[in-house]
């Protein structure tokens, strides 16, 4: 297909500059350090993904791999010493259960530390609840007086035995937009890659919130009623 054929994509933007970009982005955030983390994003029937185990601020655009849409790498990365990201079945599945256009892994501490504090709800899956944030409105289909339920399903040792519990997670919380692992970060999509960025800073920001109320011991911040 022509890409004149197809409206999602610009012959104008370079996606692998973007992934590039982003990856140095989320390294400076502390959100991939330690070759942790990943990016992907979608163009069409492209899947553009940040490759593993590398220093994620070093990727050049020519170490993006691109996957078509049944997860085949239809493009290597030019150093055929990196390896496909471990976080690909996972990215996957945002993909195929929520249609994302872009799917962020990050590892970020404000998270990891809030999974800490998540409630075990049934089997593998616990749940964080935010309500009464402004950072809230940054979630799709939130608002201010919503509660956004995050959910949190448990570690294991190798990233790719996650996607089970990942895809089992997406079809029971519906509305959504990010799962959180364990002790270990969360998985963030959107439409596209500026929401899934946009979506991930919010649920940093409100995962820093509850574990800085936690150690202030602030156990109720909701509005009370206006003094008449
Ligand atoms: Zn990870």
């Amino acid at each position: 297909m022509s890409q004149n054929q197809n409206s999602n994509e610009n012959p104008n933007e370079n996606i692998r500059e973007m992934v590039s970009s982003m990856c140095q982005n989320f390294y400076t955030l502390g959100w991939v350090s330690g070759t942790g983390g990943g990016i992907s994003i979608k163009r069409g029937e492209k899947i553009y993904m940040a490759p593993s185990g590398v220093e994620k601020e070093k990727i050049r655009p020519e170490d993006v791999f691109v996957l078509d849409r049944q997860g085949e790498v239809v493009e290597a990365a030019a150093n055929p010493a990196l390896k496909l990201s471990e976080c690909a079945p996972l990215f996957q599945s945002a993909y195929d259960l929520r249609d994302a256009g872009a799917v962020l892994h990050s590892h970020s501490v404000n998270v990891v530390l809030a999974t800490m504090l998540a409630e075990r709800q049934s089997g593998f899956i616990s749940t964080l609840e935010f309500t009464q944030l402004e950072m809230l409105k940054g979630l799709s289909g939130h608002g201010y007086y919503d509660t956004f339920v995050l959910p949190v399903i448990d570690n294991t040792p190798r990233e790719c035995e996650l996607t089970d519990s990942l895809r089992a997670a997406i079809e029971q919380f519906p509305k959504t937009p990010a799962i959180a692992v364990r002790n270990h970060g969360v998985y963030v999509w959107g439409k596209n890659e500026v929401q899934a960025k946009t979506q991930a800073e919010c649920i940093d920001y409100l995962c820093e919130v509850k574990v800085k109320m936690h150690a202030a011991g602030i156990t109720n911040h909701l509005q009370s009623a206006p003094v008449a």
